[in-house]
């Protein structure tokens, strides 16, 4: 499915990632951010939304390259840089659904790296089950006044422009009646709550958004009013496919790491990677690394053509997570103590692998929805 150009790519943002990425983790991670200048040299690159038309700052590239920069970024251990939530979970709403004002307004600054994107779907009681969500936004004049708050927002204090989820209509219930608003930095009545202080992903400012009062211009409504549910439940796919690639990058990239380390590594007067248990551990992790590849390279394919792969990548999401948080179990285990101290990539990796069976739809909540697509419940 790569061509000569991909490959090409590949290695150029490869060398991006070694040069301008790579080397600054310890102390984004230290600092608890990803400074704004790593998202302008991104974007000075091209390496932000490179998916978009011309007109809009992109280099109209087609899904591949987004795979690409998911991937070399997942395996360089900087998923911390969320450049693919950014440039192929969000910005495709603004882009898709928008205006053409809205469009020229926004797109090339996410482009270029001037706006850092959020999206506001999850609050304090409402994850999982997101039709709960209670942020409302009541309509009054030529705004919205939106109140409520949002909590594990990726992005969320850096962020310039926020895709918010909430409630329009205050008479319907679940699904119904749900709106996206783009709420802009600087909007009277939204500020940053907390920064959040997370097991992993140091370098990422998750953090709590809170609306009061605030006052949304009518013209920063996505699409059509109490659309919003379905909206999210189409870009979902994307976003789930995304997320699995993170986790099938990272799953090869840990246990590349670990054959190294156990073909160096000695004990007992032999390489630990040649006592036959730990060989079987790592051909068995090989295994599910190499099912877990060809799955989504099918599903890359498939989503690539404009085909409909809920299904299936809801079953990718669940089982690669998983999969890659098996695979950072026992490589940590194979590193040996080295394994839980900070000087050795295993460490961040296990910590960073955790959350993608939670976000974007926790591995019990993929299986909702397959069970449902195949009629068990
Ligand atoms: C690092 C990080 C970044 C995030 N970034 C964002 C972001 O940018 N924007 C955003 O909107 N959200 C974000 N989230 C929130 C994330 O999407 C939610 O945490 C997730 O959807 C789960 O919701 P919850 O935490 O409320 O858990 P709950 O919904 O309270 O679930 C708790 C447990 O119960 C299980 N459960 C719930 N319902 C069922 C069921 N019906 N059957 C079986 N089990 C069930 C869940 O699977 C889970 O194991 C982020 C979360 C993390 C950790």
């Amino acid at each position: 499915m790569y061509q000569d150009e991909h490959v090409i790519f590949r290695g150029s943002f490869r060398k991006f990632v070694e040069r301008e990425i790579v080397p600054h983790i310890p102390r984004w991670e230290a600092e608890r951010m990803i400074p704004r200048e790593a998202w302008e040299k991104m974007g000075a690159s091209g390496f932000l939304c490179p998916w978009l038309p011309e007109e809009y700052g992109g280099s109209g590239a087609d899904f591949l390259y987004s795979v690409i920069i998911a991937e070399e970024l997942a395996r360089a251990g900087a998923v911390s840089l969320m450049a693919p939530l950014h440039s192929d979970i969000i910005a495709p709403y603004i882009h898709r659904l928008g205006t053409e004002a809205q469009k020229r307004r926004w797109l090339p600054k996410c482009a270029s790296g001037e706006i850092v994107l959020a999206i506001g779907m999850s609050e304090p009681n409402a994850g999982s089950d997101l039709a709960a969500l209670a942020t409302r936004a009541e309509r009054d004049g030529d705004a919205y006044v939106v109140n409520g708050s949002k909590t594990f927002i990726s992005n969320g204090i850096q962020a310039d422009l926020v895709v918010v989820a909430c409630r329009t209509d205050r008479n319907a219930r679940g699904s119904r009646g749900i709106s996206l608003l783009c709420v802009e930095r600087g909007t009277p009545g939204f500020s940053r709550g907390r920064k959040l202080e997370k097991m992993g992903l140091h370098a990422q400012d998750t953090a709590e958004l809170i609306f009061e009062d605030c006052r949304v211009p009518a013209g920063n409504l996505l699409g059509e009013e109490n659309k919003g549910f379905h909206y999210l439940m189409e870009h979902l796919q994307q976003e789930r496919l995304i997320v699995t690639i993170m986790a099938q990058a990272m799953a090869e990239a840990m246990l590349d790491m670990t054959i190294a380390y156990a073909g160096e590594r000695k004990a007992f007067g032999q390489t630990i990677g040649s006592f036959q248990h730990n060989a079987f551990k790592i051909v068995e992790m090989a295994t599910e690394v190499r099912l877990g590849r060809t799955f989504l390279d099918r599903l890359v394919d498939r989503h690539a053509a404009g085909e409909e792969i809920v299904t299936d990548v809801s079953m990718a999401k669940a089982w690669t997570a998983e999969m890659a948080n098996r695979v950072a179990y026992q490589c940590v285990q194979l590193h040996g103590g080295y394994g839980y101290m900070e000087e050795y990539a295993i460490c961040r990796f296990s910590r960073d692998v955790r959350p993608i069976a939670i976000f974007a739809g926790t591995t019990e909540v993929m299986k909702l929805i397959v069970a449902r697509k195949m009629d068990l419940l």
